[in-house]
């Protein structure tokens, strides 16, 4: 059966290489992914997959599902291909969608006999929006025994974790007035927005090692003789578990309402982009990929390390089991999310990863499939992380 798998993958390598390379050639921002989810949708229902579009209110998800007719694990993978404004897809994330079409593919052939369903899922904005976090709190991947997807990297590493991620906007309304001749009447949103950044830049000595706080100033004022009626800022609070972020969240909302206080500016603080979870690496599956990256020939499957960046899926792993390994392309100095990471998915390299990965997905949820005992020790670990 695992011969079935690799034979299937490598024999329609260069159809699904052409699939990334055509999103790398188109690459669109994300949920303005039209082209790529309406091309992904369009070769699941030609291979046979039941084809949903736009699912849970977004145009550019989507879902494709195949099943068995014997009863078996519910397995879930991810098509990403959101690109970042003007490098294209630096992520790689065209690599992504490929191997779970690859590995999609190859589990068809075997469903019959093995029973169970597969799904994959098209999900939009992962560097910005993080639809997946929106569709697991909708219950999309309710009832799954695992989800998993690999990410292209500069090296090969086991799944990790990431930090939850609030995205936060305060925006501060003061009053415009002569800033010379009458600024007694007026109040300063600018002043307020500083005296946030200086409170949370107090907060950070008070804070744990793990937490990131990162913002930017959006608005200012618009002439240095009107004080500025309107100010706003945008911060990124991330930390490695949800409490802690809560936490974090509750502080720097008590600055800007410092702030608020020494300016009389009033404060509005709302969410400006979904909020990411952190990700919890089911250990068993994880360990299941690593061999059979190993057995496909990858000598070094580096240790996860601490992760220091969000993603989508970390949503995902708190309602279902879940990986998100690293697959790595590059001579070494290759850097993520630059234009010659994009380049590479599209030579010899990229190709291996999109084969490594395809096939050790496939492999993986095969070897779900056909071990009730493996299936009942992720559960296990699962509930247990869950407690
Ligand atoms: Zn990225
Ligand atoms: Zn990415």
């Amino acid at each position: 059966m695992k011969d079935l798998i690799i034979k299937t993958i490598s024999g329609r390598l260069d159809e699904f290489f052409k699939l990334s390379t055509w999103l790398y050639e188109h690459p669109e921002l994300g949920e303005k992914e039209y082209q790529a989810a309406a091309l992904l949708s369009d070769f699941f229902e030609a291979e046979g997959f039941a084809v949903e579009r736009g699912i849970y209110g977004f145009e550019t998800a989507f879902r494709a599902s195949c099943g068995g007719h014997k009863p078996g694990p519910h397995i879930a993978l991810f098509c990403e291909y959101d690109a970042l404004p003007q490098i294209g897809h630096g992520c790689g994330h065209n690599l992504i969608s490929a191997m779970s079409v690859g590995a999609a593919v190859a589990l068809k052939e075997i469903l019959e006999e093995m029973g169970g369903t597969i799904t994959v899922f098209g999900t939009p904005a992962e560097e910005t929006n993080g639809i997946k976090g929106i569709l697991a709190e909708k219950g999309a991947f309710d009832g799954f025994t695992a989800a998993m997807m690999a990410h292209p990297n500069v090296i090969t590493e086991e799944s990790g974790t990431s930090l939850a991620l609030c995205a936060l906007k305060f925006e501060f309304i003061g009053k415009a007035a002569h800033a010379a001749a009458m600024p007694e009447k007026g109040i300063n949103a600018l002043d307020a927005v500083i005296l946030l950044f200086n409170g949370v830049n107090a907060l950070r000595q008070h804070v744990p090692s793990d937490v990131r706080i990162h913002g930017i100033i959006t608005d200012g004022g618009v002439a240095p003789n009107i004080v500025p009626d309107y100010g706003a800022a945008k911060f990124y609070l991330r930390a490695k578990g949800k409490d802690t972020l809560a936490s974090v969240i509750e502080k720097v909302t008590n600055c800007a309402q410092g702030a608020e206080a020494m300016t009389g500016a009033a404060c509005k603080i709302s969410r400006f982009e979904n909020a990411y979870d952190n990700l919890r690496t089911n250990q068993t599956l994880s360990e299941r990929f690593t061999s059979n990256l190993k057995i496909l020939g990858e000598e070094k499957v580096h240790r996860a390390s601490e992760g220091i960046g969000s993603i989508d899926i970390g949503n995902v792993s708190h309602v279902v089991p879940v990986i998100h390994p690293w697959i790595g392309m590059g001579n070494g100095e290759l850097v993520i999310h630059t234009k010659e990471f994009a380049d590479c998915t599209i030579t010899d390299q990229g190709k291996e990863v999109l084969y490594k990965g395809a096939c050790a997905l496939a492999l993986t949820a095969y070897d779900v499939m056909e071990s009730e005992d493996l299936q009942r020790k992720i559960k296990e670990e699962f509930i247990y992380f869950c407690q």
